[in-house]
């Protein structure tokens, strides 16, 4: 009976491949970049994410099944009436388009098997699988023990406020959900989020320091501009190799440091230049007659990627090492400005953590301004409905992958109860026709592979039906005449 169901499931799926496909580039043509700075009554992260999400329930709706605009932030469609909740998410919002495209972002094509626009990937291609989801059990009139509720965001990849607003307004979440916004199969941990903004006090002679734009990515450059003498001071440099002052011509010295880049959740292989360039130019000046004390504090506590300056120091066996990255700075009148990103495994004590470094912080007369944390997720490995959903991926795929763990974040951060699993297929299918560093999913001409997306929704198919199916009529669809949802 099994495999027969899964031959019917295969034979749906390639006889509604094509019409898949279009509805998905349909999604795409769509631009949807959240931008809360223009935001409008109803359109919290304005009117392109509000047209994208009436869009999307449109389709939802069209089909027959209930859906609700839940103000602007998330939206939710239907399939049962039942009490109790199986929950799928996937976001609506993109990253902006960026240079460098081939293609066009917003006029998708198909090529060599694979879709390309911006969203394809992440994370239209997931609302799509949900909407054939539905589709493939209101036609099949499968009776669910629990309701199946799709529910998409519109401001994922600006911060998750989205499903925060919903949540703080009194909006009510299935008990358990899968997030359809990563890669199979399940990650049954995320390391916490602990985002700070500090303002550090930086002596006389410093007049500018700066590097970075985005807090979560480790800055390849900083700039650092004191008061002296060139000559002196270049002198003084000459040894560091990656340090190269220049002559501003009215008593004061640029430094330009040269570090490497990278992503703040994987420190291995990076080299922060800021704090690069405050520990090197603290100690190559003299102290009596340099005043640039700020430096020796930022050296200290933020050049360890680690967390070990700021007493943060962790790891755990679940979720790994804990990871600090200072990635802003910017000067002011009341004096440096760093924006931290850290991301600690899900054992650690954060609170008397956050404790402790507020002392370092005030015994160094510096300010903590603002902190933002975001809990871990953890869901263990033996939890019988990450069992169902490993299985289901073993059986689709054959392939043996274990649960994995990983640095965040996605909506399981900020969603109790949703576990992240796919849709993306470590199959190592990469487009030929595109050159290195395209195709990516927040790069140019992000692609979506069309048949390991198939297989995503077979995935999730079997996933679903094993843990929201009535086993009372499981087995013999066809016959069952579902009363919530008329065909
Ligand atoms: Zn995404």
């Amino acid at each position: 009976m099994k495999e027969d169901r899964e031959r019917k499931i295969d034979e749906w799926v390639e006889s509604h491949r094509e019409e898949m496909t279009e509805e998905l580039m349909e999604f795409v043509r769509r631009p949807s970049v959240s931008r809360a700075d223009l935001a409008e009554p109803g359109a919290p992260y304005g009117p392109d994410a509000r047209k994208m999400l009436d869009f999307a329930l449109e389709r939802f709706g069209s089909f027959g099944f209930r859906t609700e605009n839940h103000g602007g932030y998330v939206g939710s469609a239907w399939y049962g009436d039942q009490e109790e909740e199986l929950g799928f998410y996937a976001h609506l919002d993109v990253v902006p388009e960026g240079p460098g495209w081939i293609y066009e972002p917003y006029n998708p094509l198909i090529k060599d098997g694979f879709v390309i626009g911006r969203g394809a990937d992440d994370n239209k291609a997931a609302a799509v699988i949900g909407l054939y989801l539905m589709r493939y059990m209101k036609e099949h009139r499968i009776r669910l023990k629990k309701s199946f509720r799709m529910m998409f965001g519109c401001a994922e990849e600006t911060g998750m406020d989205d499903f925060k607003q919903y949540q703080a307004q009194g909006g009510k979440l299935p008990d358990f959900g899968i997030v359809a916004d990563c890669g199979f199969p399940v990650c049954f941990a995320q390391k916490g989020g602990w985002n700070a903004d500090i303002c550090v006090p930086k002596g006389a002679d410093i007049l500018d320091f700066s590097a970075g734009n985005v807090r979560n990515a480790c800055p390849g450059e900083a700039f650092l501009c004191i008061r002296g003498d060139a000559a002196e001071i270049t002198a003084l440099l000459a040894d560091y190799a990656d340090l190269t002052a220049e002559d501003q011509g009215d008593g004061t010295v640029r430094i330009h440091a040269k570090g490497r880049g990278g992503h703040a959740a994987f420190p291995q292989g990076t080299d922060n230049a800021a704090t690069k360039l405050a520990e090197q130019v603290f100690e190559a000046l003299p102290q009596d007659r340099f005043d640039i004390l700020g430096l020796s504090f930022i050296a200290k506590t933020f050049r360890n990627p680690f967390g070990e300056g700021m007493g943060f120091a962790c790891e755990d066996e679940i979720s790994g090492q804990l990871s600090s990255n200072a990635g802003v700075f910017r000067t002011d009148d009341r004096g440096i400005h760093i924006f931290l990103d850290i991301r600690y495994p899900v054992s650690a004590p954060i609170d008397a953590m956050t404790e402790s470094f507020k002392k370092l912080l005030s015994e160094n007369g510096a300010v903590l301004e603002s902190l933002s944390i975001e809990k871990p997720f953890y869901i263990d490995k033996e939890d019988p409905r990450v069992r169902i959903l490993q299985d289901c991926y073993r059986e689709i795929t054959g392939r043996e992958d274990e649960p994995y763990a990983m640095g965040g974040g996605t909506y399981s951060r900020v969603i109790p109860g949703a576990v992240s699993f796919g849709p993306g297929l470590r199959n190592g299918v990469k487009p030929e026709f595109l050159p290195e560093g395209h195709g990516g999913a927040h790069g140019p001409d992000e692609v979506l592979h069309i048949e390991s997306w198939l297989q995503a929704f077979k995935i999730y198919l079997l996933s679903i039906l094993r843990l929201a199916e009535d086993e009372e009529t499981a087995g013999t669809p066809e016959e069952n005449e579902y009363p919530g949802t008329p065909v």
